[in-house]
């Protein structure tokens, strides 16, 4: 590890969280504003920064019943998600005790708690791809190709059903970027032929943004690439 624990720990703070299940007044660690550097946006449009991954701290978790959500949902819960959430509870939970500075596989281990949950709350496919997608971004940080490719197969399926379902936009991604998204899944997961064939549904678009007009560039060449 190149940065001090204790540099790492002194960028993140306690935020409050009322659980929408049990009602607990609760804290979760999160990243502290301005203290995490840009690096770049990669291949599957997730931002690097350094010395914290922003992603690893997405998931709340209440320590008093143990539910969990991605941020962007954890107060999104209907009464009927909620009365599911209690009757599928563990009534011996015991909390579970993470580091302040979360590493991979407790940041992976926080999603998979947070998905087994959506699929009790009966979320939204995009949810699960969402959640599905990070644990893929993770376990690619830490070299778990198994599990990478795993989850890949999972978000590349339900951003599929999500697409047949949802509306756009879908987990925050406008048109475009959802469809670039599926084609960087496909690519992924082994269908070479899928991705091309749905990245060159958006190539020629007019309305697309810079970086993905870049990212599309990079992408096609690396299709290319992979025929020789
Ligand atoms: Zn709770």
């Amino acid at each position: 590890m190149s940065e001090k624990y204790e540099d790492l720990e002194s960028r993140l703070y306690d935020k409050s969280y009322i659980c929408p299940v049990c009602d607990k007044k609760f804290k979760n660690k999160d990243i502290k504003k301005g203290k995490t550097i840009f690096i770049e946006m990669d291949l599957g449009l997730r931002g690097k920064f350094k010395p914290i991954m922003p992603d690893y701290y997405y998931v709340v978790m209440c320590d008093g019943c143990g539910y969990a959500s991605i941020t962007k949902t954890f107060n999104k819960t209907t009464n009927k998600q909620i009365k599911n959430i209690k009757e599928n509870l563990n009534p011996n939970y015991r909390p579970k005790k993470y580091k302040s500075v979360l590493d991979g596989k407790e940041a992976i281990d926080r999603y998979k708690i947070a998905l087994y949950f959506a699929h009790i709350k009966d979320s939204q496919q995009s949810e699960k791809a969402y959640i599905a997608q990070k644990i893929a971004f993770i376990s690619g940080d830490i070299n778990n190709k198994n599990q990478e490719l795993e989850f890949n197969k999972h978000a590349y399926n339900w951003y599929n059903d999500a697409y047949i379902d949802e509306r756009l936009p879908i987990m925050g991604m406008e048109e475009n970027q959802f469809i670039y998204n599926l084609a960087y899944l496909a690519y992924k997961t082994g269908n070479i032929d899928e991705a091309k064939k749905t990245i060159s549904k958006i190539m020629v678009k007019q309305d697309l943004s810079a970086t993905l007009k870049e990212k599309i560039e990079d992408f096609v060449q690396i299709l290319k690439n992979n025929d020789k």
